[in-house]
């Protein structure tokens, strides 16, 4: 893969199914969730993933779908408590430690934006510490805008000073890229396999790693 590394100041990260195995938050979402859910309110897990999946899906793409006290209060359950039961799964995709070296030590300033609550966020940062190869740590949540939404890069440009045309986004969700790149992210970038249980996906509307390897090296 050719990127012109000489004309990125600024590499913006996202987090799940970027850095960090998406297995987690989909066997999360998919499967734990509903078993409590279905222990909770004795019903079979098949009534409550098909009570539960529309619920989901009509968030998607909007700050509650990422809010564990939004989904604490709908479903009644303790969101936070729940995700540390399932602690151990969270892992790092392949070459990422080599690839924030690599940044780091070639001078990139270096920004972690994700959706993620900041909850969520702080729990991951607890189990895998990726926080000392960050400038900044940014959810979302703070600005009060998803990443979908042109309000969020407003937000992020008045915080960091962000130079769009200087600048690579990695992110494994389309919409999101989209949403950087109208804004006027140059360089924006996809992620092959996000979840590293489920089959690689195929061609998609932006380039796609599947190795963070296959972006080096960083000239200084
Ligand atoms: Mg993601």
């Amino acid at each position: 893969m050719s990127l012109d590394w000489h004309s990125v100041d600024t590499v913006l990260l996202d987090m799940d199914g970027t850095l960090l195995d998406l297995h987690f938050d989909n066997h999360f979402w998919l499967e734990y969730v509903p078993e409590k859910y279905a222990e909770k309110h004795g019903i079979s897990l098949n009534l409550a993933k098909k009570e539960l999946m529309p619920r989901f899906n009509s968030k998607v793409g909007q700050l509650d779908w990422y809010c564990l006290d939004y989904w604490g209060k709908e479903l009644e359950l303790d969101i936070q408590a729940l995700k540390r039961e399932l602690q151990h799964l969270i892992a790092l995709r392949p070459g990422v430690e080599t690839f924030l070296k690599a940044i780091r030590a070639a001078g990139k300033r270096v920004v972690m934006i994700t959706n993620a609550h900041p909850g969520s966020l702080s729990l991951k940062m607890e189990t895998i510490n990726l926080e000392p190869y960050f400038d900044r740590l940014i959810s979302s949540h703070h600005y009060g805008y998803p990443k979908e939404t042109p309000a969020f890069w407003d937000a992020l440009h008045a915080d960091i000073g962000l130079d769009p045309a200087r600048s690579l986004f990695i992110d494994d969700s389309c919409s999101i890229l989209q949403s950087a790149k109208d804004y006027g992210i140059r360089h924006n970038l996809s992620i092959v396999q996000p979840d590293l249980r489920k089959q690689p996906r195929g061609e998609q509307e932006f380039e796609a790693i599947e190795h963070f390897e296959d972006l080096l090296p960083v000239p200084a």
